[in-house]
C-alpha cells in the first residue's frame, strides 16, 4: 500500500479530472512517482511501461535533463512575462518563429495558450473575429464529427460529441452541430473513395440544412483521439479541406494529440497535404513538461481579422498565454524533437508498434487494429463477424485498465472496448515489445472475464 497519508489527503482534497468521484473515494489515488525513457515508477517502487505518454502528451518520454535546465534557466531569469500592455519575453517570441517556420503553408500567426481546450475556445472565438470583420457576423454556427473530442471548457465540449461532456449543460448549444465520423472499421460504406464521399456529401448537406451563408467552420481531428483513435482513410482530411473552401467555411484541424510527431511529422496535416485555415495544437507543444498549447492561424485570417477587431482590441486573453517558462520548455522540446532525433525515432518504433498489435488480431477478442505512428487503437469485440462490442459491464474502462497496471503496462481502455496506445517518441525496441506482449496478457484476462463472454 502506498503511504496512508497521501492517499488520505487525495481522497479527502483532491478532485480528479473526468472521474467518477465516488468510485476515486473507494479505489484510491496511484501514486506515480518518477519516470525514465518510456517508463514510469510508482510511489511503491513498481515500474510500467507508459504506452499512453501520460495523457498522450510525453512524446519526448520522461526524465530529460536539458528540459529541466532549460525550465530551470528560464525560471531564475524571468518567471513570467504578461503578453498584456504589449509585454512579452524573448522565448515566447522565439518558440512562435520556430513554429511558424514548420507549420504548413502560410500558417505564420501564433497564440498561445495554457492547453487544447482554451485552445478550442480561442479558435472558436478567433474565426468570429474573423467573419465579422468580413462583414459576415450571421456566420455563426460550427460543425464538427460525431467522436469528436475537443475539450471539456463549455464551448470545446459543445464540439465535443461524447454525451457525458454534454449531459447537463444543455450542450451541444445550438449553434454546434454534428456530421457522421468516418470510423472505416464501423462504417457501412465498402470502400475509402465511398467513406470519404459520404463525409463530403454529409458536410455539404449539413451546411444547406443550416444555411450557406450561417456556416463559420468545420473542425476535425486528423485521427480522432479520445473518441478511440479512429483512423480515417488516408485522403480524407484533404477532401474535407477542399469542400470547406468550396463551401467558403473555414477548415480547423484540431491537432492537439495528432501534433508533435505522434503520428509521424511535427503535424498531421503536412502527411495529409492541406493547410488549414486554422491548427490548435497542446501536449506535445511541451511535451506535458509544462501546460501549453497553441492556435496557428495562416496569414489571411490573421490579417483579416488585424484590420477588424484587430485594428481596435481583440477582447481575448489569459493571464498565462505566452508563459515564458513554457515557452523555453517548448523550444528545447522542439530540438529533441529534431537534433535529438525523437521525431525520427517515433517514426521507426511506430511501424513496430502497428506490427506488434497487428500480430495480435490471432486474439478471439480483437476486431480491430488500426493506427499512424505512435498512435494505436486494438477494437476488442465479442463476435469479430458480428463486429459485436463488448458488454456494458460496469466500470469496463476501469476494469481493464486495472489488468494492463497489475501487468506494468499503462494504456487507455475506452469504455466501449478500445484499447488506445500512445507510447512516447523515445521509445526502445524493448519497450514497444513489452507495450505489445503485456496487452496480449491484458486481452487474455479480459477473455477470462464472467462478465465480458
Ligand atoms: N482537442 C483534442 C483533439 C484533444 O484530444 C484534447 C485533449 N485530449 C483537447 C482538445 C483538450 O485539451 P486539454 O485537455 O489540454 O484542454
Amino acid at each position: 500500500m502506498y503511504a496512508n497519508s497521501i492517499v488520505e489527503l487525495d481522497r479527502a482534497h483532491l478532485i480528479h479530472p473526468v472521474a467518477s468521484w465516488r468510485s476515486h473515494e473507494k479505489a484510491g489515488v496511484r501514486l506515480l512517482q518518477s519516470g525514465k525513457g518510456a517508463w514510469v515508477t510508482d510511489a511503491l517502487g513498481r515500474q510500467l511501461v507508459d504506452g499512453f505518454s501520460g495523457l498522450w502528451c510525453v512524446n519526448a518520454g520522461y526524465g530529460h535533463e536539458s528540459i529541466v535546465e532549460a525550465a530551470t534557466r528560464q525560471m531564475r531569469e524571468l518567471p513570467y512575462a504578461t503578453g498584456y500592455f504589449g509585454l512579452g519575453s524573448e522565448p515566447a517570441a522565439r518558440l512562435a518563429a520556430e513554429l511558424a517556420e514548420r507549420t504548413p503553408g502560410d500558417l505564420n500567426h501564433v497564440y498561445f495558450t495554457l492547453g487544447g481546450s482554451d485552445a478550442v475556445d480561442s479558435a472558436v472565438r478567433f474565426i468570429r473575429y474573423y467573419f465579422g470583420a468580413k462583414g459576415e457576423p450571421q456566420r455563426d454556427q460550427f460543425i464538427s464529427l460525431e467522436q469528436g473530442y475537443h475539450g471539456s471548457t463549455t464551448v470545446g465540449a459543445g464540439l465535443t460529441a461524447l454525451p457525458v461532456f454534454h449531459n447537463g449543460f444543455g450542450l451541444p448549444f445550438p449553434w454546434q452541430h454534428k456530421i457522421a465520423s468516418h470510423y472505416p472499421y464501423r462504417n457501412r460504406a465498402t470502400s475509402d473513395a465511398e467513406i470519404i464521399a459520404a463525409s463530403v456529401a454529409a458536410l455539404k448537406a449539413k451546411v444547406a440544412e443550416i444555411g450557406p451563408d450561417r456556416v463559420a467552420a468545420f473542425f476535425a481531428e486528423p485521427i480522432q483521439g479520445s473518441g478511440g483513435v479512429i483512423v480515417p482513410p488516408h485522403g480524407w482530411m484533404k477532401a474535407m479541406r477542399e469542400t470547406c473552401r468550396d463551401l467558403g467555411i473555414l477548415f480547423v484541424a484540431d491537432e492537439v494529440i495528432t501534433g508533435f510527431g505522434r503520428t509521424g511529422p511535427l503535424l498531421a496535416s503536412s502527411e495529409d497535404d492541406i493547410v488549414p485555415d486554422l491548427v490548435t495544437v497542446a501536449k506535445g507543444l511541451t511535451s506535458g513538461y509544462a501546460p501549453m498549447g497553441a492556435v496557428f492561424l495562416t496569414e489571411h485570417v490573421y490579417q483579416t481579422i488585424a484590420d477588424g477587431a484587430g485594428a481596435s482590441l481583440v477582447g481575448h486573453g489569459f493571464t498565462y498565454s505566452a508563459h515564458p517558462v513554457s515557452a523555453a520548455v517548448g523550444l528545447e522540446v522542439l530540438r529533441l524533437y529534431e537534433e535529438g532525433g525523437l521525431l525520427e525515432n517515433g517514426r521507426a518504433m511506430g511501424v513496430r508498434l502497428l506490427d506488434g498489435l497487428n500480430g495480435l488480431r490471432d486474439h478471439p477478442l480483437v476486431g480491430d487494429v488500426r493506427g499512424r505512428g505512435m498512435l494505436a487503437a486494438v477494437e476488442m469485440v465479442t463476435d469479430k463477424e458480428a463486429k459485436t462490442p463488448l458488454p456494458a459491464v460496469a466500470e469496463p474502462g476501469r476494469r481493464i485498465f486495472d489488468r494492463a497496471w497489475d501487468n506494468g503496462l499503462i494504456i487507455r481502455a475506452f469504455a466501449h472496448g478500445v484499447l488506445g496506445f500512445a507510447p512516447p517518441l523515445c521509445c526502445t525496441e524493448a519497450d514497444i515489445d513489452a507495450i505489445v506482449e503485456r496487452t496480449r496478457m491484458v486481452l487474455d484476462l479480459t477473455l477470462a472475464d464472467p462478465d465480458i463472454r
